[in-house]
């Protein structure tokens, strides 16, 4: 089986940009997971359903048109629908919660999930997700749980908002962080939480450089 690295955590603790890095550093594929839920969120806020519908939502992720696949160039991931480069447009808050909202449903994860694992089967990749370690990658070489306290990870979210001239307020993204947090771990299927054999990475003290370089370090004492 190739290297597979899953890094579950919940919204806003880094995952993504971290993934990325440590993938660089390791010379390998990062697949952001979420950004494929996102794709799919876009796809049924396009279609202008009713996204508490699950029979629904569940019969268009079936569809051609819901198809959600993933090419890389120079390494970087180009998000896509049904063939069509959405990798921009899924970075809003209001995909982000329609992501969170289509992914409690059971076909959709099924879908996703297949998806996923025809990947890193391929080639040795990083995945990072909600349920990568517990589901998608149950014998990943390594898991890591990166977390941080909702408050460093809004405000995390807030400059990054920032940087694309968004000016939510602090408080609006921490109660979007914590909404988000509570869907994602209580919903019916597969919820978010750390594997038994994942190691917890808290990054809320650590800077983006020692967080990388703490789960870098847990990557090479496992190989
Ligand atoms: O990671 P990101 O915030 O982009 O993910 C968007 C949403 O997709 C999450 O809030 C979560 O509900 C869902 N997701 C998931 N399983 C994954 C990745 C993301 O349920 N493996």
């Amino acid at each position: 089986m190739p290297l597979t690295i899953a890094i579950d955590g919940p919204v806003g603790a880094g995952k993504s940009t971290i993934s990325d890095e440590v993938a660089r550093k390791l010379g390998i594929l990062h697949l952001d997971t979420g950004a494929m839920y996102r794709a799919f969120g876009l796809c049924a806020l396009e279609h202008g359903l009713d996204l508490h519908d699950e029979s629904s939502v569940s019969a268009l992720c079936g569809q051609d048109e819901a198809r959600v696949s993933v090419r890389y160039e120079n390494g970087t991931q180009q998000t896509l629908l049904n063939g069509r480069d959405v990798s921009s447009l899924i970075r809003t808050q209001e995909v982000g919660m329609a992501a969170s909202t289509v992914s409690k449903y059971r076909e959709v994860r099924r879908i996703m999930v297949q998806r996923q694992q025809e990947m890193a089967k391929e080639q040795p990749m990083l995945l990072d997700g909600r349920d990568i370690g517990t589901v998608v990658l149950p014998d990943a070489t390594v898991k890591i749980y990166l977390t941080a306290t909702p408050e460093a990870r809004a405000q995390r979210r807030m400059l990054q908002l920032r940087e694309k001239g968004d000016n939510t307020s602090f408080e609006e993204i921490l109660k979007e962080v914590n909404a988000r947090d509570y869907q994602d771990m209580h919903r019916e299927v597969t919820p978010l939480r750390q594997a038994e054999d994942a190691v917890l990475v808290d990054s809320s003290d650590l800077t983006f450089d020692e967080t990388v370089q703490a789960i870098f370090s847990l990557v090479e004492a496992k190989q």
